[in-house]
Order: structure tokens, then C-alpha cells, then sequence
């Protein structure tokens, strides 16, 4: 996607805090962090939100919960943390590009506004 933020970001044509990256996927922390550890996990390929996945996608998404859970033991997070894929204008998406916000480091409410 020429346009798209997340597959520039992706690509290192624009830069980012960079935590983590491997051949699928790129960790890197959030411009506005909402918590003390405020970090996104993007799939190296396009795909526009959660709403566009596939039981194909399901090896991506096992690695993506794993290196999740590896970066947070890494930084610390033993009192726990967040995952949160907006969806859509109504979930509060604003960049078209499947992202996995991670939060810890703070106590987080229930339910979100
Ligand atoms: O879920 P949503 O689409 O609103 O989240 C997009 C997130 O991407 C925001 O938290 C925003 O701060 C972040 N962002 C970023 N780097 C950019 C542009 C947006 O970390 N260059």
C-alpha cells in the first residue's frame, strides 16, 4: 500500500522508536504513549485491521502474541499489561494498517471510554 503509514514505517522509509523486528513483523513504540510502556505490533504485510483476517493468518498471529509476551518479560511488565486492536471509526482506528497496541505499567481501566 504506497499511501499507507504503518507499511512505510514497516519498510524504514519512516522512522520509529524501533523495539523489535524480525521478517514478519515490526514492535516499536507509540509517538502518544497512553502508559509508561506503551508499544505497537505491526504485521510487516498489509492488512487493514483485524476485521480483514483470515484463518490464514493464523501463524501470524501466534507469533505475534508470542513476541508480544517475550518483549513484555523484557521490559518488566510482571503486573501485567493490555493488548488492543482498534477497529474501524467506531473502535477508534485512525491508521489502516493492522496494529496491536501494548500498555503496561499502570493500572488500566475497565471498561475503555
Ligand atoms: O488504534 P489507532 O489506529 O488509533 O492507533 C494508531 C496509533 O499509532 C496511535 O496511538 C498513534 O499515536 C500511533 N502512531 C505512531 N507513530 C506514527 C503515527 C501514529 O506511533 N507515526
Amino acid at each position: 500500500m504506497n499511501d499507507c503509514l504503518f507499511c512505510k514505517i514497516a519498510a524504514g522509509e519512516i522512522p520509529s522508536n524501533k523495539l523489535y523486528e524480525d521478517d514478519q513483523l515490526l514492535a516499536f513504540y507509540d509517538i502518544d504513549p497512553q502508559a509508561p510502556v506503551h508499544f505497537l505490533v505491526i504485521p510487516k504485510k498489509h492488512i487493514e485491521s483485524a476485521a480483514a483476517l483470515t484463518e490464514a493468518d493464523g501463524a501470524l498471529l501466534g507469533h505475534i502474541f508470542a513476541v508480544i509476551a517475550r518483549l513484555c518479560g523484557e521490559l518488566g511488565c510482571e503486573g501485567g499489561y493490555r493488548v488492543v486492536s482498534n477497529v474501524g471509526e467506531d473502535g477508534g482506528q485512525s491508521v489502516k494498517h493492522l496494529h496491536f497496541h501494548v500498555l503496561a505499567k499502570r493500572s488500566l481501566a475497565w471498561p475503555p471510554g
